[in-house]
């Protein structure tokens, strides 16, 4: 009895391009131990809490006011993070922000890719990236990387050259894989493009690789750093995603963006967020300390974690991966099936989720491996 509820989506006026698709989606389920979408584990710490409590109250009285569609005051904020964390001077004219790095990255192909224009990334990789380029109908281009997920600056520098893409997308370090992407070979990938390079950083702050934003001054018109809150910054539930790049690139993405993209909301909540960063960004180390502990324990389990610089980690092989993913979800842990043969990705957690996690590995690997 929902009204319209008889209609089927084969019944809608859609875009011929978009039918058969599915909607990006993992799982949300209620299960005790959620490792699933590499969300930081801790909570926000009661100071940042009430700091952003006390902003938002703040906000609630001027509701009635669209809110900076600049988002000054939090690009300038962003801005001294960036130059503290990678030695860089960023300024706010080489930030933009949006709801999620997700909104960044559909905005950045929306400016520079679109019908007619071509995206290319290195599979596998986060997959909302064709999901973008299928909205702003910006076509595909599935490149691959060597057997190990690893990237080979001269191999992608070769295929860049060869398909020419109008934007080009290097995740560092690789959801799903972990891996970082070094200078070097980030720079021959620079040198072959003629289009956009866009290093998605989602989630640099837990390697200890150098960032993309060093390159920024040398590639100013085609580099682009997207990076994001909802992980290290523990802020996912906030939505704020950013960019670094020169004033021209942030320029672009103002003839697509919204106005008012941004909710006064947000823009304050993320501005209370950032001046805990300091507590916030301390969990990382604990991460990657467990990061450490969850690798080593699953080598001895007798599987094979791919190496990371991330908060999750990519292990196999598991002869049926969809059906030892079903197995960790019968023990209350829900861990990641992202389509790779004989593999599956968990998030690192808190101590006592990863312990879980462990105890379920136990018994997965006494199963199946
Ligand atoms: N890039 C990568 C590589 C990701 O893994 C994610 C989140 N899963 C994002 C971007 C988007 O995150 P958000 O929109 O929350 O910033």
């Amino acid at each position: 009895d929902v009204i319209g509820g008889e209609t089927t989506l084969a019944d809608v006026p859609l875009r011929e391009d978009l039918r058969g698709r599915s909607p990006y989606g993992a799982p949300q389920l209620d299960v005790p131990v959620l490792l699933n979408t590499n969300e930081n584990p801790f909570p926000p710490p009661r100071e940042l809490v009430e700091d952003v409590v006390a902003e938002v109250r703040e906000q609630a009285g001027r509701l009635n006011r669209y809110p900076d569609r600049d988002a000054v005051a939090l690009r300038t904020d962003l801005a001294a993070y960036l130059t503290g964390a990678t030695g860089v001077a960023v300024s706010a004219s080489n930030v933009w922000t949006a709801n999620g790095s997700n909104e960044v990255l559909q905005q950045v192909l929306q400016a520079f890719g679109g019908p007619g224009r071509t995206a290319l990334g290195f599979e596998p990789s986060y997959s909302m990236h064709p999901i973008l380029a299928s909205g702003t109908r910006t076509e595909w281009v599935p490149a691959p990387r060597r057997a190990d997920f690893t990237l080979d600056g001269g191999e992608a520098a070769a295929v860049i050259a060869e398909r020419d893409p109008d934007v080009v997308f290097v995740t560092s370090p690789n959801n799903p894989t972990g891996q970082s992407v070094g200078l070097a070979d980030l720079r021959a990938v620079l040198r072959a493009a003629r289009g956009l390079v866009v290093v998605d950083e989602a989630y640099v702050e837990f390697s200890e690789r150098h960032s993309a934003v060093e390159l920024i001054e040398e590639f100013p018109a085609r580099l682009v750093v997207s990076r994001t809150m909802s992980k290290a910054f523990a802020f996912a539930g906030g939505r704020l995603g950013y960019l670094v790049a020169s004033p021209a690139v942030v320029e672009a993405l103002l003839l697509v963006r919204l106005p008012y993209h941004l909710s006064s909301v947000t823009q304050a909540s993320a501005r209370a967020a950032l001046r805990h960063s300091e507590a916030t960004l301390g969990g990382v180390k604990l991460l990657v300390d467990e990061r450490a502990r969850v690798v080593d324990r699953l080598r001895e389990l007798g599987f094979s974690p791919v190496p990371s610089d991330a908060n999750f980690v990519l292990f196999g092989r598991f002869p049926d991966a969809h059906r030892a993913w079903e197995r960790y979800l019968d023990s209350g842990v829900l861990i990641r099936d992202v389509g790779i043969e004989g593999h599956l990705r968990v998030t690192i957690g808190s101590p006592r989720d990863n312990d879980a996690f462990l105890a379920a590995s136990e018994h997965v690997s006494e199963e199946i491996v």
